[in-house]
């Protein structure tokens, strides 16, 4: 049973017992006295609650914050950080689930647009989200990974990145993950040739793992007991859907993909299904301003819209389910709910940025975390390293230097000296005019 549930329950055992023996002793003298056997005195309520302090940590809470709950041996927390769509809005960044495993192993599902900002949100060690899973490569589901992978240099991590994407499978070679990956080092040749030797350039290796789309069931991840399966997606061409099995519990995640028989079979009975869910087409002209063409285009040949999610999930028959990749507001969410409800009575969530879902084989809790909306960087958890100054130290051209406004040198001198007392060291600003 998750930790809430469990002391939930405990406590209830508690307070019926306490109640029972009460009622045992009193039931002849009290049994008139209505307010002592109404249903909710019956079910515990009215017992003191034990563990809450006004000064104390509390002992449980209905949101989740992050950092401050150790996760169990055999639980998995599930964290969306990105739950809509490629139209970037504040609150909803596209595509994206970090899943955390007991055993200290992290995994990204996807790292759409925007994603980053609410993953650096949880204040959590970049060097412990190296593993990234990739769908497919539409912008929604990869397009914060240059991001994430750049500034790994700036916020404290020294690890390179894990990438797992899709290639082959009768797709030109160029449409592959690998080929991705090489253009974001195109994309970003000048701030790698100009950043060398001045910060730690670890966390700029990537190794990447293509691994053919087209195989159902396809192994691209069997290491201490995690299991990670890829199913083809029948969304254009070159995407998947993951399965992930761990001491006997199944996430799935279909990433974009219409009704698909790999996904019913192989996510069958999951612990957490993950698909999306897309609004009813007609938002798509009413709300996108998409043409009816488009609209209908989009919504039941390259996605699957909100009746047929509801379809899927009573196939799947998942423990829990989520929708996502839609515009969660008060005014969309009931036509989405009504929809589903239609053919799904299961549970399922619809997802929110910061929603959290902790899966043990008893169940799973779903709360909404608390986001920090200014953090600064978590430290490294390995040995920081400045790559050798010396030789592959880039220097500045000497001719811009030289248009360094020198009325502020005895300033710049006088914040050198305050810093090397500070910090104990030597350092020196090395610009002076060319004719001094
Ligand atoms: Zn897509
Ligand atoms: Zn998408």
């Amino acid at each position: 049973m998750r930790r809430g549930l469990s002391k939930l329950s405990a406590f209830g055992i508690v307070a019926l017992v306490a109640t029972a023996g009460y009622f045992i002793g009193h039931q002849n003298g009290l049994r008139g006295s209505s307010w002592l056997l109404d249903e909710a005195e019956a079910s515990g309520a009215g017992q003191v609650a034990t563990g809450w302090s006004p000064t104390g940590v509390y002992p449980d809470h209905e949101v989740y914050f992050p950092g401050t709950e150790e996760l169990g041996p055999d639980e998995m927390r599930v964290i969306a950080c990105g739950s809509g769509m490629p139209m970037p809005r504040l609150k909803q960044a596209a595509a994206c689930f970090l899943i955390e495993l007991g055993n200290g192993e992290k995994f990204i599902f996807d790292v759409g647009t925007g994603s980053f900002t609410t993953l650096y949100a949880l204040g959590m060690p970049l060097d412990y989200m190296t593993k990234i899973v990739l769908s497919h490569q539409h912008a929604d589901h990869m397009g914060d990974l240059p991001t994430l992978w750049i500034y790994g240099m700036q916020n404290g991590r020294s690890k390179p990145l894990d990438i797992w994407g899709p290639g082959g499978g009768g797709m030109p070679e160029t449409w592959g993950t690998q080929a991705a990956m090489d253009g974001i080092l195109q994309f970003y040749n000048w701030m790698l040739e100009t950043s060398k030797g001045g910060l730690d350039t670890r966390s700029l290796g990537m190794n990447v793992h293509e691994f053919d789309w087209s195989i159902p069931n396809n192994v691209i991840y069997d290491e201490d007991g995690v299991v990670i399966r890829t199913i083809p997606a029948i969304h254009l061409e070159g995407s998947v859907s993951f399965i992930l099995e761990w001491k006997g519990m199944k996430i799935a995640f279909s990433g974009d993909t219409l009704a698909n028989r790999w996904w019913t079979e192989a996510a069958k009975g999951a612990d957490l299904a993950i698909h999306e869910c897309f609004l009813p087409n007609e938002y798509f002209v009413s709300k996108y301003k998409f043409q009816p063409a488009e609209a209908i285009y989009v919504s039941t040949l390259v996605h699957t819209t909100a009746p047929v999610f509801g379809k899927i999930m009573a196939l799947t028959e998942p423990k829990h389910a989520v929708a996502y990749h839609f515009q969660n507001d008060p005014e969309t969410l009931p036509a989405v709910v009504t929809e589903v409800r239609k053919v799904y009575d299961g549970p399922v969530d619809f997802a929110v940025d910061g929603m959290v879902w902790n899966v043990t084989k008893e169940g799973v809790r779903t709360r909404v975390a608390m986001l920090n909306s200014q953090p600064f960087p978590p430290p490294s958890v390995v040995a920081r390293q400045q790559e050798a100054a010396g030789g592959e130290k880039y220097e500045t051209p000497e001719w811009i230097l030289q248009g360094y406004e020198w009325e502020t040198l005895q300033l710049m001198d006088q914040i050198h000296e305050d810093f090397n007392e500070q910090f104990g060291s030597d350092f020196q600003f090395p610009l002076r005019p060319a004719d001094d």
